[in-house]
């Protein structure tokens, strides 16, 4: 226990946003130097598992791995990856830009392997309260950062600089919050939890389950019911009349160029929300156009064989869902072309309705009194970095929460190299202002310091 370690930057969350910044870090001695750690709730190096299927791809290239738009010759590049597992020259005859999930899920783990001794995994952070500056009853110069481990323990930590890396959260629609979670699941949790819900073919009678969402997820999670679990009849309700392509041409693409940053940065407040709706089928429910099409296949191929176990429910919205005494789900669609209502009785559901990129506001509600209205109307810099009042010195640097100011991109892995050069860039300015000259020595020797204290409970 060093009660004496103010870092210079705590990361929360370790995905791929932070991940990336330890890697930027990394980089130069004097970044390496700044005292930083990252707190990550998760047991181990997860990037979305509850997602993981077996044949699922990328949807961005491996060229914007965590590094190689930055510095192609980083030894942290997908290609070195895919050279130091020997699997380099047979990725090559894949011809693929796009390899799958599982494969990137490995690159990500095998990096955040080279910094475990930075990682506090296991611990959620639960809160964070402004420390003042000594002598000074007004100005902020820290921030107390609280998490609690498996076991329950609380700890502490302090540091002059926050990184917000936590992702998105599962958005889950008021119709169906009051259901909840024995046989109603977010995609976020699909893999780990569909076996309760539906059983095992073997042993289990046949099941409904309804897959509610017309994106990207709502489409794997379809086609992996209608593969692995022959009891299951799926139906995918879609409000839209037909499931969209995610509009991946090049000329579109370019939106989720770094440089394109700065175009949504610069315009008004107006002028980025209209950039956004402009593009918004580029990542918002839609879905890859080969998945499209192995869809159609599947249900035509249903078809021919007069064996209509799934379905597709286009134009259908969902009024209302109950529970029934049997325990299965009553949900009233109701047709958008007829207009005609109608229940349907459901054994599960999967909600593939998306995540909520607003779960940093509770994080940070301990520091809400000295922020103004910074935190709720998203008010960041272009450096990523909350704007703060001036008698507030900590920086809080927000990742993935950002889309309304910095654009599409932000919530995805696209510039992912870039923006952590943005916020290093941006920390080691501060850092190097701050830092007292009696600054631990131990700690400005390697950056490395445990650094938090047990909260007696
Ligand atoms: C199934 C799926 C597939 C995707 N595929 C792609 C793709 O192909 N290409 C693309 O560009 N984007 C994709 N995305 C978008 C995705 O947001 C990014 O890939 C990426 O995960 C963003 O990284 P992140 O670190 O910001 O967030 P996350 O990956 O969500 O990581 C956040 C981390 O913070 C941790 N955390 C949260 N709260 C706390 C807390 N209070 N304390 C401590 N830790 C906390 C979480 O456990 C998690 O590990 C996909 C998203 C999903 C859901």
């Amino acid at each position: 226990m060093q009660r004496d370690t103010i870092f210079d930057l705590i990361g929360v969350g370790f995905g791929p946003s932070n991940l990336s910044l330890a890697v930027r870090l990394a980089e130069e001695a004097a970044t390496s130097r700044l005292a930083h750690c990252f707190i990550e709730r998760q047991p181990e190096f997860g990037w979305h598992r509850g997602m993981l299927l077996d044949d699922c791809r990328m949807q961005i290239s491996f060229l914007k791995d965590l590094v190689t738009q930055r510095d192609p010759k980083s030894r942290f590049t997908f290609i070195n990856y895919l050279f130091e597992r020997g699997r380099l020259n047979d990725f090559v005859n894949l011809k693929s830009f796009y390899p799958t999930r599982v494969e990137f899920h490995d690159y990500l783990r095998w990096v955040a392997d080279a910094f475990e001794e930075r990682l506090h995994y296991g611990e959620t952070v639960t809160s964070s309260e402004p420390v003042h500056s000594p002598g000074s009853s007004k100005d902020i110069g820290a921030l107390r950062v609280s998490s609690c481990d498996r076991e329950g323990r609380e700890w502490q930590r302090v540091t002059r600089a926050l990184s917000v890396g936590i992702g998105g959260a599962a958005q889950v629609p008021e119709a169906f919050a009051a259901l909840g979670s024995h046989n109603v699941i977010h995609s976020s949790t699909y893999l780990t939890s569909i076996d309760r819900v539906v059983g095992k073919a073997t042993d289990a009678p046949r099941k409904r389950v309804a897959v509610i969402g017309g994106g990207q997820s709502a489409a794997e999670v379809f086609v992996d019911m209608s593969r692995r679990f022959p009891h299951v009849d799926a139906s995918l309700v879609i409000r839209s009349g037909a499931l969209k392509p995610a509009d991946d041409t090049p000329f579109v693409n370019e939106i989720f160029s770094p440089a394109y940053t700065d175009v949504v940065y610069g315009q008004s407040k107006d002028g980025r929300r209209s950039l956004i709706e402009r593009f918004r089928d580029t990542n918002y429910a839609v879905v890859d156009r080969p998945l499209i099409e192995q869809i159609y296949e599947m249900l035509y191929l249903q078809n021919v064989s007069d064996d209509l176990r799934h379905r597709l429910l286009a134009n259908t919205g969902i009024e209302a869902a109950v529970r029934a005494t049997n325990g299965q789900i009553e949900l009233t669609l109701r047709d958008n072309l007829t207009g005609l209502a109608r229940a349907e009785r459901f054994d599960a559901l999967v909600l593939a309705t998306g995540y909520r990129r607003d779960t940093h506001i509770a994080l940070l509600d301990g520091l809400a009194p000295h922020l103004g209205d910074a935190l709720v109307k998203g008010d960041v810099e272009r450096d990523y970095r909350l704007a703060t009042p001036e008698h507030f010195k900590p920086r809080i640097y927000l990742q993935g929460c950002c889309e309304d100011s910095h654009g599409l991109s932000d919530t995805l892995l696209s510039v992912l190299a870039l923006r952590s050069d943005e916020i290093v860039a941006s920390l080691a300015e501060h850092a190097a202002r701050d830092r007292p000259a009696s600054r631990n020595s131990a700690q400005q020797k390697n950056g490395m310091s445990d650094g938090r204290m047990a909260i007696a409970l």
